[in-house]
Order: structure tokens, then C-alpha cells, then sequence
């Protein structure tokens, strides 16, 4: 279980700052991957450092049974950026326990079992978010999971609405599936799901850890398709890196929430992070910066390397380039020959998450070594 990227040649990452991270020599390369779109803001974002240096004087910790001031405010951020009327939060201490509360607070407000999820998806790894994720070599030496799971076709809006009955407790799906490869499931598919899990009184789960806080081009996803969840988790860049999932939800979810916990929950470092994190994203405006210059992105990357991939996917600053030959030299020649980190998705897909206050000339630096490593 190593955990090298490139085993050949290991790149210890010494310092980051804004879309750079260096090595201990000071090698500088462009984080295209936002450390696993941890970094929404870049690294080491000033207002959050501050943040959390300020914390860390007053308290590391308290637990949530007191009222304390960061948790608090990271509450009612989390409660105003949310979509429509998630006004409810849970913190955790990441995506995949997010989505695990998800699971238990839809089961307990309906009380059902089933759960339908989607081929390709990626929810997490503790047993029954793991349960929702499709790939086999995440999950079979590991089973029995939580059981109860159906998986349908992403993108086939007829399977999904097919599969929700009175028996469905919840649907939860990607707005845009981002371990599974970059696969945009469409705002009908979203729509759908929504129109017949309110119909049957099922809960619809948005699993917005990868598509949220800006990336996609809005706060979240969801609201790119007009849809309106009954539960929306985040995690990844949320604390700007810092350990830190969240769950919003309804009243009608919350309500019947049934007993859960944790100790970490919204400790107050974490906390004064994700406020300063959600501070900043709104402040700049980096949903509109994701918008516009992913469109500048995919528009570049369509042009320049047509022929030479096979697809080119996304939105915003989620982008997916389908490559002819494994995405994994490909990725070793962007960062040992161009200096440019990005990630994996699958076998075949170059995944590009990064921070949102990346810049048109970084873009551009990205195509041109792309085009270079490819052609
Ligand atoms: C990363 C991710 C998760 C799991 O988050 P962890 O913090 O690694 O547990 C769940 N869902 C999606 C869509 C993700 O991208």
C-alpha cells in the first residue's frame, strides 16, 4: 500500500502556496489536481491560515455539546450557502462519513431500507458508503457491506424512475460523477430523479463532495440543474484540506434523523477553516471564475487536442480528458516533463480539479503541455 504517485521517481511535496506546490528542492509545479479538490481557495490561502492560527491560540477543541463560536458560524455558513432549504448541518470529518449520515438519516425519516445508487459511483469507503460504490475492486474484499443497494445506469432516466418505489428510503447520486471518469449524468437525469423520489417519498441524496463549493460553475451542482435535494453532503476542499465533511439537509430529514455522532464533530479549527474557506468562495465570486474559465478551458483543450483523445468532459473547473493510452503516463509526463499535477480517474481519464482561483495563463500552460505530452 504505497502511496507514491510516481513510484519511479517520488515527489515530496514541501510547501504550497496558492495553485503551486513545491518539493523540498523548490521544484514548483501547478496543482491541476487541488491535492484531490481539497484546495478550492489554492493553498495555504492567507485568510484561511490566519483563520486557523487564530484558532489554534484561543482552543483546539471543545466538543459540540457546547455552544462554541466557529462551529457556530461555520453552521450558519454552511446553512447560507446551502441550497434552497437545506438548512440543517452536520459536521463530520469527511466525504465518506457524510455520506454514511446521509444513509442513516434517510433510512431513519422514511423508515425503509432500499437504496438505489449508480453504476460507476463513487460515495465512499467505510461500509455503507461503500455499499453505494460501484467499482469491484473497492468493495469485494470487504463484503458483506450494508446491504439494500440497487444500482441502476448512470444517465438512464428511465431505469432510475423505474427502480424508486414505496420501498425506497433513498437515491443517491453524482451531479457529475467524478471518480467514475468525469461523466456528466445531464440535468433530465438529475430532474428525474428528483420528480419521482418526491413522489414516492423517497429521500434524494446529492453527493456534491467533488461537484460543490463552486467547481462546477454555481455553489453547488444541484443548482446548475434546478434541483432542490433533500440531503447534500460536502467534504473535500470544505476546511480548505483540513478534515471536514458536512451533511445538509431538510427538516423532514433532520426531524426523523434518528441518533448519530461523533466526537470530532465541527472541532473549532476545522471549523474557523471551513468558515474562512466558504468566506472566501463567496466573497471572490470563484463559482462565476470556475464558470467562466472552465468554459475558456474545455473550449481550448476541444480545440487544440481534438483528434488526439477520445473525449473531452465536464464543467466549470471539472474537467475529464479521455486519453488513447493510460491516463497514468500521461500523468507522469505532465509532472516530471511540464511541472503540472493532476490526477487519475480510472484507467483512461486525466481528472483536472483545480483551485478556482487558478488563471487564464495557468489554463493555458495546462493545453500546451497536454498538447505536448500527447501529440
Ligand atoms: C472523495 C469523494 C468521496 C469520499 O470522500 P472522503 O473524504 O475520501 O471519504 C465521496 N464522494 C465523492 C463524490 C467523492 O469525490
Amino acid at each position: 500500500m504505497t502511496g507514491f504517485v510516481f513510484n519511479e521517481k517520488p515527489i515530496d511535496i514541501a510547501a504550497g502556496d496558492g495553485v503551486f506546490l513545491y518539493d523540498s528542492d523548490g521544484t514548483e509545479y501547478l496543482d491541476f489536481g487541488a491535492a484531490y479538490a481539497c484546495t478550492p481557495v489554492g493553498h495555504c490561502h492567507p485568510r484561511v491560515v490566519k483563520a486557523v492560527t487564530d484558532q489554534t491560540r484561543d482552543l483546539l477543541f471543545v466538543q459540540a455539546s457546547y455552544p462554541q463560536t466557529a462551529r457556530t458560524t461555520a453552521y450558519e455558513m454552511l446553512a447560507d450557502v446551502g441550497t434552497g432549504d437545506l438548512d440543517n448541518v452536520w459536521l463530520c470529518n469527511s466525504g465518506t462519513e457524510a455520506n454514511e449520515a446521509a444513509i442513516k438519516f434517510a433510512r431513519s425519516a422514511t423508515g425503509r431500507e432500499k437504496i438505489v445508487a449508480t453504476r460507476n459511483a463513487f460515495h465512499g469507503r467505510t461500509l455503507g458508503a461503500l455499499a453505494a460504490t460501484w467499482k469491484p475492486k473497492y468493495r469485494e474484499p470487504f463484503e458483506p457491506l450494508a446491504g439494500g443497494v440497487e444500482f441502476v445506469d448512470y444517465g438512464d432516466a428511465a431505469a432510475m424512475a423505474g427502480a424508486i418505489d414505496d420501498d425506497t428510503a433513498a437515491v443517491i447520486v453524482e451531479p457529475i460523477q467524478g471518480e467514475g471518469g468525469i461523466n456528466p449524468g445531464g440535468r433530465e437525469f438529475f430532474q428525474t430523479i428528483r420528480v419521482h423520489t418526491a413522489q414516492h417519498g423517497a429521500a434524494m441524496i446529492a453527493d456534491e463532495i467533488q461537484t460543490g463549493l463552486g467547481r462546477t460553475g454555481s455553489m453547488w451542482a444541484s443548482e446548475r440543474y434546478e434541483v432542490v435535494p433533500d440531503i447534500l453532503t460536502t467534504a473535500k476542499g470544505l476546511a480548505s484540506g483540513l478534515p471536514m465533511g458536512a451533511t445538509l439537509c431538510r427538516d423532514w430529514i433532520a426531524d426523523g434523523a434518528g441518533n448519530h455522532g461523533s466526537t470530532f464533530s465541527g472541532g473549532p479549527v476545522v471549523s474557523a477553516a471551513a468558515a474562512a474557506t466558504l468566506r472566501t468562495i463567496v466573497d471572490d465570486d470563484l463559482p462565476t471564475h470556475a464558470a467562466d474559465l472552465g468554459g475558456y478551458f474545455l473550449e481550448e483543450l476541444r480545440q487544440t487536442l481534438g483528434e488526439a483523445v477520445r473525449a473531452i468532459r465536464g464543467e466549470g473547473l471539472m474537467i475529464g480528458v479521455e486519453v488513447k493510452r493510460g491516463a497514468n503516463r500521461v500523468l507522469r509526463d505532465l509532472a516530471l516533463d511540464h511541472g503540472i499535477l493532476a490526477l487519475p480517474a480510472g484507467r483512461t481519464v486525466v481528472r483536472m480539479l483545480p483551485p478556482l482561483v487558478i488563471e487564464q495563463q495557468h489554463v493555458d500552460r495546462a493545453v500546451t503541455a497536454l498538447n505536448e505530452v500527447l501529440n
